[in-house]
This record gives C-alpha cells, sequence and structure tokens, in this order.
C-alpha cells in the first residue's frame, strides 16, 4: 500500500510537524486530488472517500458549481474582515437565520467549529450571569481552553487550563447504556439524570447545557426520539440555556437542516434551542467557516447590559467562505439533496446493517447505528457480552488499513483512546453519493471485516498457550 512519498512524507511530517498532529495509518496517505466521492493519492490511486474529511464534504470533492462561485468571488474580492460588509456574506447571514427555529435571528461567523462553541460559551456566560456549563460523557465541542473544558472524551481533554464549573452527565449511548438500562423501558433515564446533576451544582451556578444533538466523535451517538423533549423541560425549569452544537451533525446531514429537528417536544412543537453551532458542512469544505446563531433576545439583553461583547476578527466574514457556502446551499436546495440525504441515509444504515449477518466478520460486527448521512459500526470481540477487543490488538487499525487496500477511507474511532469501550469505523459521506457507490461501500466495509476477523484470530491463535 505504501504510497510514492510514504515514506519522505511521513518523515517530513516528524521532523516539521508537532506530533499532536496525527494522521492515520501507519503509512501517512498523501492525497493530491478530489472529485466526487473519491480522493487520489500520489501513487494514483483512488479511495471511496465515505469520510469526507471528518464529515465537511457535502456536495463532494471539489464540486463544479462551487468552484465557479469561488472562482468568480476569488476574481472580485477576497478578503475585508468583519469591519466591513460583503453582499455574501449578509446573503448568507439571510439564508441561515430563514433556516433557524423562530428566534434564532442573529448570526455570529467564525473560521472553526471551535470558535462558534467558544462564543456560545461565553454569551451564555455573558446573558446568565452564571460561570459552569452540564455537557455530556464523550462530548466533543473543539480544542480551545472553553471547548475541552466541556468535551467528555479523554483524549481531547489533554492539554490546556480546564475551565472550572462543568459538570457531565450520561449521553445516550443505547448500545452501551451507562445506567445499565435498555430502552425503551428505561424511560430515557439519561435524559432525567441531567436534572440530577444540575442539583448537584451550587444554585444559580449553571449557564448553559451543552450538546450535540448527535455525538459524533463521541460515536454517532443518537438520542432516543424522546430526549430532547425531557431535556428542554428540565433545564427550562431550572433556566438554563440550551446550546446545540450542529458542527457535525447540522447542515443537513441527519437529513434535516437542523438535526434537532428530529425531536419533537411534547405538545409536538419543535424543541428550540438558545444557540446553535455550525461549521464543516456549512460551505462543503471550501476554507474555514463557522456560524453560531443566537436569539435575539439574548444578544439584545447582552446589549443593554454590559454591551461589552463587541469585537472585530481578521479572516471572518471571509467572502471566498460565504461565497462557497452560498453556492453549496443553493446547490443543496436545488437539487433537494437534504431530503435526499434522508432517504439515501435510509438505504445506507440498511445496507449497513447487513453487515451483522453477513461475511465472514459479521461475528464482530456488535452494532451498527445512525441517522441519515452518519453511520457507526462498532466492532467487538463477543456479540453476546459486548466485550470490546483487548487495546494492543489494535483493532480498528488493521480494520482501516484493510479499508485502504479495498479502496476504501473511513473515520476510525478508537473507544480506548476516549475513555470509552466502543471501537468503530464511521461513516460521514457527501450527499452526492449514489446508491451504487453505498453498495460498493458496504462491500467494501465486508471484505475488510473479514480480513479483519481473520487477522484477530490469528493474533489469538498465536497468542494461545499450548
Ligand atoms: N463540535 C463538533 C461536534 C465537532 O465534531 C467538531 C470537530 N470535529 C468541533 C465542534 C470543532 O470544530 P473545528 O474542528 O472546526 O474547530
Amino acid at each position: 500500500m505504501a504510497t510514492v512519498s510514504a515514506g519522505r512524507n511521513a518523515a517530513r511530517k516528524a521532523r516539521y510537524l508537532m506530533e499532536c498532529q496525527r494522521t492515520y495509518y501507519r503509512e501517512p496517505l498523501t492525497l493530491v486530488s478530489g472529485s466526487g466521492s473519491y480522493v487520489t493519492d500520489d501513487a494514483g490511486r483512488r479511495y471511496l472517500d465515505f469520510f469526507a474529511g471528518i464529515a465537511v464534504l457535502l456536495v463532494g470533492h471539489s464540486h463544479p458549481k462551487v468552484n465557479a462561485a469561488v472562482h468568480d468571488q476569488i476574481d472580485k474580492l477576497t478578503h475585508t474582515s468583519t469591519l466591513y460588509l460583503t453582499e455574501p456574506m449578509l446573503d448568507l447571514a439571510e439564508r441561515l437565520v430563514e433556516a433557524a427555529p423562530a428566534g434564532l435571528d442573529k448570526v455570529f461567523f467564525g473560521n472553526s467549529g471551535t470558535e462558534a462553541n467558544e462564543v456560545a460559551a461565553a454569551l451564555a456566560r455573558h446573558f446568565t450571569g452564571a460561570k459552569g456549563f452540564i455537557a455530556l460523557d464523550h462530548a466533543y465541542h473543539g480544542r480551545s481552553a472553553w471547548t475541552i473544558g466541556v468535551s467528555g472524551l479523554s483524549a481531547y481533554r489533554n492539554f490546556g487550563a480546564e475551565p472550572q464549573h462543568v459538570a457531565f452527565a450520561p449521553n445516550a449511548y443505547c448500545y452501551r447504556c451507562p445506567l445499565q438500562l435498555t430502552y425503551p423501558s428505561c424511560g430515557i433515564a439519561c435524559a432525567k439524570a441531567i436534572e440530577g446533576v444540575i442539583e448537584a451544582q451550587p444554585a444559580g451556578d449553571v449557564a448553559a447545557f451543552y450538546a450535540e444533538t448527535i455525538q459524533g466523535v463521541g460515536g454517532i451517538i443518537t438520542p432516543p426520539p424522546e430526549y430532547y423533549a425531557i431535556v428542554k423541560e428540565i433545564l427550562d425549569r431550572h433556566g438554563i440555556l440550551f446550546i446545540a452544537d450542529e458542527v457535525l451533525c447540522g447542515a443537513g446531514r441527519t437529513g434535516k437542516f437542523f438535526a434537532l429537528e428530529h425531536y419533537r417536544a411534547r405538545n409536538g412543537g419543535p424543541v428550540v434551542p438558545d444557540i446553535i453551532t455550525l461549521g464543516k458542512s456549512l460551505n462543503g469544505g471550501y476554507s474555514p467557516l463557522s456560524a453560531l446563531l443566537v436569539k435575539t433576545s439574548i444578544v439584545d439583553t447582552i446589549a443593554r447590559g454590559s454591551g461589552s461583547f463587541a469585537h472585530a476578527q481578521t479572516y471572518s466574514h471571509n467572502p471566498l467562505a460565504a461565497a462557497a457556502a452560498l453556492a453549496t446551499m443553493h446547490y443543496v436546495h436545488n437539487k433537494r439533496l437534504v431530503e435526499r440525504a434522508a432517504l439515501l441515509g435510509a438505504e445506507l444504515q440498511k445496507s449497513l446493517k447487513t453487515l451483522l449477518t453477513q461475511g465472514a466478520g459479521a461475528h464482530i460486527v456488535g452494532d451498527v447505528r445512525g441517522i441519515g448521512m452518519l453511520a457507526a459500526v462498532e466492532l467487538v470481540a463477543d456479540r453476546e457480552t459486548k466485550k470490546p477487543f483487548p487495546r494492543a490488538m489494535k483493532v480498528v487499525e488493521t480494520l482501516i488499513k484493510e479499508c485502504l487496500a479495498h479502496g476504501l477511507v473511513v473515520w476510525p474511532n478508537v473507544g480506548h483512546a476516549n475513555g470509552h469501550d466502543g471501537d468503530l469505523v464511521m461513516i460521514a459521506p457527501p450527499f452526492t453519493i449514489t446508491l451504487e457507490e453505498i453498495d460498493e461501500l458496504t462491500e467494501s466495509l465486508r471484505g475488510a471485516l473479514a480480513a479483519t476477523a481473520a487477522a484477530v484470530l490469528g493474533q489469538a491463535l498465536l497468542a494461545q498457550k499450548t
């Protein structure tokens, strides 16, 4: 599998880049081009890309319509900072407010999901005057001080001064319920447990509850339908804001523009958060861009109070980023790609579920889960007990290497590294994939799982005492 520059580039990475900037594969891939659902490495080998740059490339690699819009904008104006207005930026703000739940009428643009979440934390603290946050186990919210503080994955809580006043509640990881219960007889106890966590904090200490609507990095954890109605009622009772981090699951990936639209309040109405953050897919990966949508009532109150939230930024409001986002949203709208993501997503989930029963590696597949264009395949050493593979076996590493040999790029997730048991590969393709590409994915994954299961058996036989 060695590519032309694998050795040389691995050595250059080791020489020049900080070690924390991890790459996948023992021999890291150097990618040189991408088109639609495929990427090509420096050896000219093509891979079906069902990872899409950490769930980013909404309309695939190098889409001609978006390319054209960016080329057009690049010839007009490339940079302004936040201190001037541009048409693309205002058009984008307008489009986002149109798509947002009622009341979330103000937009902040940033350069990363981390930044949008950091601003969400600051807004919540300014508005409520409280310092604390409730977050969920296995959450991922970014790489700045606050967002690390509210991330519940051990691998990412490894640098920076961690903010005080963050308490964690169990997540809705139904396959390995943290409360050892089973849906639906559990009565959604994990949602109800949030109230206990709130009450364990000093009175008035909690500004907001932070949650990825669907946890991504934590393993595509999709809470049951009743979850957010219960959570929101608890938050309302305690006067705590709800920050929905849709950096990964938003912008249509689940088959609705906001993943929270899949959930209903008890009266049948929408569950409306106070702040939503978006990033990643927003402009299909053309340039860094994130957005925060917030209730007007919150920003107005802050403005009437200290009013001290003013700022200017160098790279936000970038017209190229906005042009790419508008072209992406336009294409998605014209081709009804979000509705298609719901339909195609159902086919994707159905196809992946066959991995549980068909193929020589089916016995190491414990769970297949997900929603829309987000899916996870969880690996287990024993399906009955859900026992994970021993860490030393590096099963996920073997599986992604086998996937690569089958011409497939997927998203590895090593549970031990993240402080939970689930070893996974995850899937987050562009919305433009075809039914044929879904078949190709499943067959490649089936082959890779069979090879991984054989490797696991080989390791066990070699280690066996005779
Ligand atoms: N929130 C979620 C849910 C994410 O998945 C990520 C990135 N994986 C972030 C925030 C941080 O986004 P960025 O990497 O753009 O800072």
